[in-house]
């Protein structure tokens, strides 16, 4: 969260952090920008007016880097002039809110952005290709043979499959994998993707799933979702 007036950053903290988030407070944006340099967050609220720099110049700056393109991003401000809407929209934010707003309704646009952009920071059940996994129960199934079969994963395995599951198709370079599964684009070398994704088909093989992840040469990993393509 990116807010200079503290008062209103500790008040939406201790709700988001009371809904089960992290929060990791910027007051400005040299601030935001030190953050998110170090760790890629689900989702940044911006508030528009800082000190300095703007949220509007933060947002678009943010949009036109490769790393932070995707970035989900909700405006937080007093303005409500339609044109000024227009203006946060245009930098690229995902979604604007008023202040005063609700808990409620920050809450409810935080689940429908993330749902639409980062639908891995959720707890929603995913099902490809007949496996399921549920971030609840941190369980993953599938029906082999007499009934449901549950895949033990470490940790790593586990966040690793759940992002490539809830962004199928889409080939993930090992950099933004770091980025998205382990938070660590820094310091964490690339080849400790390829260990995971080599364990994570390991673990995968006796439910037939090791063909859902595809090695994509020279670009990255995909998750397939067509069941033709699954073999062990
Ligand atoms: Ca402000």
């Amino acid at each position: 969260m990116v807010e200079d007036e503290s008062a209103i950053a500790e008040l939406i903290a201790i709700n988001l952090r009371h809904a089960g988030f992290e929060v990791t407070v910027a007051a400005d944006a040299d601030q935001a920008q030190a953050a998110v340099d170090r760790v890629l967050p689900d989702l940044v609220l911006l508030d528009w007016m800082l000190p300095g720099q703007s949220g509007v110049v933060l947002a678009k700056r943010w949009r036109g880097d490769a790393r932070t393109r995707e970035m989900p991003v909700i405006m937080l401000t007093a303005r409500a002039e339609e044109a000024d809407k227009i203006t946060g929209l245009d930098a690229g934010a995902d979604d604007y809110l008023t202040k005063p707003f609700s808990t409620k309704e920050l809450m409810a646009r935080i689940r429908a952005v993330l749902r639409r952009k980062a639908p891995e920071a959720l707890d929603t059940a995913v099902d490809v290709a007949g496996l399921k996994l549920d971030p609840a129960t941190r369980r993953v199934t599938r029906n082999v043979g007499q009934g449901p079969r549950e895949v033990k994963l470490g940790p790593t395995e586990f966040r690793l499959l759940h992002f490539l599951m809830t962004h199928p198709e889409r080939v993930h370079s090992r950099a933004q994998l770091l980025d998205r599964v382990w938070g660590d684009h820094v310091f964490i070398e690339e080849r400790t993707v390829d260990v995971h994704i080599k364990r994570l088909r390991e673990a995968l093989a006796p439910v037939q799933c090791s063909g859902l992840i595809e090695t994509v040469r020279g670009a990255g990993y995909r998750l397939t979702q067509s069941i033709g393509s699954v073999a062990a």
